[in-house]
């Protein structure tokens, strides 16, 4: 069974629909190199999901296993349903035959051709034209089919890539490091206008990127990889809040971490006794992570869970500023709070846990990091 994804069509619902992808088990080496370690994965239907990893994790690997740029040395992979690859049995199918539509880091339009034609080209020889102007009307690109490419904006260009990727009614959309090649505010632009493109179209999406922004922001579905392993899967706001372990809360943004001990099922921490899940109560040796967004910063206050602390450093970002606090204790943290009011070096102030924080056992955070 195939999903079919007619622009701006409404589709039924997806929850008797097969994943968009699915791999079991892949796998894939490249000499001594493990890029892909037996990994399984899935996109359901609708979804927009990333991969999000350092250079050299692997996440653009497992992109070329899905559209069939590269065969498994092991495991399965499954798009819509349909077995697309299975190592075991001899199976891989041509990138062309598996109902994928790719969108590149640098855009891979043809330059010698019009918008119009290399949408068309997507289409087969005989392109309908009225199929060619619908797609770059959808994509906000109406009347400019007869530009060259170099045209276009790079913005403009990435959304004729869409604009083709979408022309063949893929069971999925992959994109590899989509904005990469433009400049900061402008892929911050498109990051939300290609994410409202794809779910208008109801298409399924995976994006490959080592941007965490890009990432957290335009994924309903994050998985993070490590070493060619999913290390964490779930929504963004699961792995950033709650990441695994001290890696991952450190590859996704500024993150303090407290060492301390389970006694009577909480951690004794400048912030007051934090409680500790259960599995954890063998732990010899846990670490409290927390963002510098849940500190919250005060010029007086003195419940229970305050601590005060002196400013040491400031770095003003405009819309917030970094602080870097000595609590009481002599323990050094980060506190990130809005731009306005400033906190200058040298200001004593109170400090209160005022959001999400984890416990993990101490080993995770130092043998991951
Ligand atoms: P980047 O963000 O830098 O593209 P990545 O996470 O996408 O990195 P991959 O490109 O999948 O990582 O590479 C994973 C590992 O496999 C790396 O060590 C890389 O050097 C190696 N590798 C990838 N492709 C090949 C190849 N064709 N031949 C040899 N080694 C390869």
């Amino acid at each position: 069974m195939t999903v079919r994804v007619p622009i701006g069509a409404d589709c039924p619902a997806v929850d008797n629909l097969p994943d968009a992808v699915a791999c079991t088990g892949l796998a894939k080496a490249f000499g001594d190199v493990n890029a892909v370690g037996g990994v399984d994965f899935a996109v359901r239907p609708g979804e927009i999901a990333a991969l999000l990893g350092p250079s050299g994790c692997g996440k653009t690997t497992m992109l070329r296993l899905f559209a069939g740029f590269e065969r498994p040395d092991a495991g399965r992979i499954e798009i819509a349903g349909r077995v697309v690859a299975d190592a075991a049995q001899g199976i891989n199918i041509a990138p062309e035959k598996r109902r994928i539509g790719m969108v590149f880091q640098d855009f891979a339009l043809f330059p010698h051709l019009s918008v119009a034609k290399n949408v068309g080209y997507a289409l087969g020889r005989r392109p309908d034209a009225r199929r060619v102007d619908e797609l770059l009307d959808f994509v906000g690109l109406g009347g400019l089919g007869e530009r060259q490419p170099h045209e276009l904006s790079g913005g403009q260009q990435q959304r004729v890539a869409l604009a083709r990727a979408l022309a063949i009614e893929p069971a999925l959309i992959l994109l590899d490091e989509p904005f990469s090649n433009l400049d900061a505010s402008l892929r911050s632009e498109l990051r939300g206008e290609v994410r409202r493109l794809l779910r208008e179209a109801q298409v399924s999406a995976l994006i490959v990127t080592h941007d965490q922004d890009e990432a957290l922001s335009m994924a309903d579905h994050l998985a993070v990889m490590h070493d060619g392993c999913i290390e964490q899967s779930g929504s963004p706001e699961q792995v950033y809040l709650e990441p695994a372990n001290g890696w991952i809360a450190r590859f996704l943004g500024d993150v303090n971490v407290l060492p301390g001990r389970i006694e009577g099922g909480a951690v004794e921490t400048p912030f007051g006794r934090l409680p500790a899940p259960d599995d954890l109560a063998g732990a010899s040796a846990v670490e409290v992570l927390l963002r510098p967004e849940s500190l919250r910063v005060r010029r007086e206050g003195h419940e229970p869970g305050t601590t005060q602390a002196t400013v040491l450093e400031r770095e003003f970002f405009g819309h917030d500023q970094l602080l870097r606090l000595e609590l009481a204790s002599g323990v050094h943290v980060h506190a990130r709070r809005l731009g306005h009011p400033a906190w200058l070096p040298g200001d004593r102030v109170a400090v209160t846990l005022d959001g999400p924080f984890t416990v993990i056992a101490a080993e995770s955070a130092a043998t991951a990091a």
